[in-house]
């Protein structure tokens, strides 16, 4: 049989590079590379060349399992759809539809995790979330507010055409590695890249200026930006005066915050601070990329409004090479949110709490009522649960027992539930704690879209059939949601996508038909429509088609260094690392690169704990406490440690205190003790 090349969407960072599955003898035995690819022109990171691994690992689940006893037993998918029935509809009558939790993917796609959303809302629940609740619910409240749309403003080809890249809280040359070439074209082109972080990251020696902030001190840099490039003149009073309003009151907001202001809050010296504004706003073309470095705070929407500020302050939105470019962590975070996967939203970020949304879905899904308002996110199911008020939840592709902060409470929360179902493809933590484990499909065995962050939306081909007994997650949703009785007729991810077409306004035209070759970026109103590269163009999708400048002033972070614990630990990726690491850590080309938890600690805080590279140190945090292996680096300030959040450990300690309007959890900032393990 010859070999077949099926195109498809690599299955880790939301980039979206597109390559080619080998297919032979109905397995998948290679990667080869898709040159035509407008996003990686071919180049796949580490991740994305070891994405087969995870295919036939020995971890797969294979069958549906119950829980008996400490163990488990294999049953059929008939007596699993029985048991999930059975349960959900119990809590259901029992206990009212507030008592189920539905958590869908980031990792499923578009079609799956709309399903989903749907199940969810016709069983009466309005408790639906997925992990974009722990990387970009800032992005999808603060971006919606100040530019009317949740989405980065500029593809990533883009970036070429900067002549100033700000980068702000994004290890993107380890996270999102295929655009650091695009980045490097622009500097070749003479661009200037600052980058602001709390460590020396691989993307931070790309940087002509770097910004080495305290960890949670954003909003203060971005403030005092602003500060200069208002007192200096530098501001684009045309572009104000035409598309923002609100612009007077941050200039009132920021004046105090001077260049000399700013460097006691985040460390990094004035000239450095006025360097850096004067070099964005005077660019002819500027754009900002930022990620959980920012967002993964309890200011993390007002870090991202100050952002946004900034660029309308300076007019560098609506052309090319100017922009504001959050970049999305897991492959589908960006469809997830699109598809109202999500507590605040319904599919095409209508507004749960508005009345009218409620109608309008009732009368499209043909249903007698449905729950109106808001539903609990993602952290607050796990304390609902923790309270007994959510009683049953049904988890597809997440993994909050590693992902969650302060996770020894997620997993007591996560017991404490009387029903627990898991899909996914791996035993994960989480699934450790199910009743009932279903074994679902790998992205290459199965089809449908994926948004990336660049709001491309893309076909992946089904390449393999999945292992045994696993299926489709489309396919098992489907049967779960018509043996609770609704009418879930979808042969295939095409028929769910049409509907998608009539429901979901930006992706009216991203037809199945239109989706062959290297995908649409929303929004796509139309058949006709060729879809939208550059967002905000013509103005916003406000009130009068302005922008809001919404004045955001410095908040500190929830817990500081204090007597009893010194240190603030920080938490984020490595190269080889993804998320929570259910697939990285199963991918033996990666994990063997970087197989063990550490953590960085600066020379002189070493030499002060008596800690030697290497030493086996404890992390505390009034969390709970972990070892790991330490790492002397002068990456890190004196003051900050780093810890991968790979490995289920880490945020056994990460603080769980959340932004008061994303309800985003700030990983980023715990305050910590180390001592060195004797
Ligand atoms: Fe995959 Fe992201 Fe790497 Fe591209 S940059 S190959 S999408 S992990």
């Amino acid at each position: 049989m010859p070999k077949v090349l099926v195109p498809t969407v690599c299955p880790y960072c939301a980039a979206g590079c597109g390559f080619y599955i080998a297919v032979e003898k109905e397995r998948a035995t290679g990667i080869e590379y898709m040159p035509e690819h407008p996003a990686n022109e071919g180049s796949l990171c580490s991740k994305g060349n070891a994405a087969l691994e995870i295919l036939y690992h020995q971890d797969r689940l294979r069958h549906p399992l119950k829980r008996k006893g400490d163990g488990w037993a294999g049953i059929s998918w008939e007596e699993a759809l029985d048991l999930i029935t059975r349960s959900l509809s119990g809590a259901l009558k029992k206990h009212g539809p507030d008592s189920l939790g539905f958590l869908a993917s980031s990792k499923c796609t578009n079609e799956e995790n709309y399903l989903i959303e749907k199940m969810a809302r016709l069983l009466g629940s309005r408790n639906i979330d997925n992990c974009a609740r722990l990387c970009h619910a800032p992005s999808v409240v603060g971006l919606n507010r100040t530019l009317g749309a949740a989405g980065m403003t500029n593809p990533i080809p883009d970036l070429a055409n900067s002549k100033c890249i700000f980068i702000i809280g994004s290890n993107l040359a380890e996270t999102h590695p295929v655009l650091s070439r695009w980045i490097h074209r622009a500097k070749d082109s003479g661009a200037v890249v600052i980058v602001a972080d709390p460590r020396l990251t691989h993307t931070a020696w790309m940087a002509d200026i770097f910004l080495q902030l305290r960890p949670g001190t954003d909003v203060a840099l971005l403030n005092g930006m602003a500060q200069v490039i208002i007192r200096e003149g530098l501001t684009d009073r045309e572009y104000i005066s035409k598309w923002t309003r609100g612009y007077g009151d941050l200039a009132k907001a920021v004046r105090e915050c001077t260049p000399e202001k700013v460097a006691e809050i985040t460390g990094i010296p004035a000239g450095d601070i006025v360097r850096a504004a004067r070099a964005y706003a005077i660019s002819p073309a500027s754009v900002v990329l930022y990620s959980m470095g920012i967002t993964q705070h309890s200011t993390g929407t007002d870090n991202v409004q100050a952002v946004a500020n900034l660029a309308l302050i300076c007019g560098h939105l609506g052309k090319p090479g100017s922009g504001v470019m959050p970049l999305r962590g897991q492959n589908n975070v960006q469809g997830a949110c699109d598809m109202g996967a999500l507590a605040e939203f319904y599919p095409g970020y209508r507004k749960a709490e508005d009345p009218e949304t409620a109608k309008f879905f009732i009368s499209a899904w043909g249903a007698s009522s449905l729950s109106a308002g808001r539903g609990l996110t993602a952290m607050e199911m796990i304390d609902a649960a923790a309270k007994g008020k959510i009683k049953a939840m049904y988890i597809v592709g997440e993994d909050p027992a590693n992902s969650d902060p302060k996770s020894h409470h997620t997993r007591d929360a996560l017991e404490n539930l009387e029903f627990l179902v898991v899909q996914d493809i791996f035993m994960t933590a989480t699934a450790q704690l199910a009743d009932l484990v279903l074994p679902a499909s790998a992205w290459a065995e199965k089809e449908g879209t994926y948004t990336s962050t660049e709001r491309r939306v893309q076909w992946s081909n089904k390449a393999i059939e999945p292992p045994e007994e696993a299926k489709p997650d489309l396919e098992i949703v489907c049967s779960v949601a018509r043996r609770l009785g609704l009418e879930f007729d979808y042969p295939d991810a095409a028929s769910v996508l049409a509907e998608i077409n009539r429901l979901v306004p930006q992706y009216g035209g991203i037809t199945r038909e239109r989706l062959n070759g290297t995908g649409l970026v929303w929004p796509c109103p139309n058949q006709d429509h060729p879809g939208t590269p550059i967002l905000h163009s013509q103005g916003f999708k406000l009130a009068e088609g302005r922008a809001s400048i919404v004045p955001v002033m410095f908040r500190p972070a929830a817990e500081e260094a204090s007597w009893e614990y010194p240190f603030i630990l920080t938490t984020g990726r490595v190269t080889v690392h993804h998320n929570a690491g259910s697939m990285t850590r199963r991918s033996p080309s990666l994990i063997e690169r970087e197989p063990d938890i550490f953590v960085e600690i600066s020379t002189s805080d070493a030499a002060r704990l008596k800690v030697a590279e290497g030493d086996e140190v404890v992390i505390a945090t009034p969390r709970g406490e972990t070892a790991a292996t330490a790492r002397l680096t002068d990456r890190v300030k004196r003051g900050v440690v780093f810890m991968p959040f790979h490995f289920p450990g880490t945020n056994i300690l990460t603080s769980d205190v959340t932004d008061p309007e994303a309800r985003i959890p700030e990983f980023k900032v715990s305050a910590c003790k180390i001592a060195r393990r004797y």
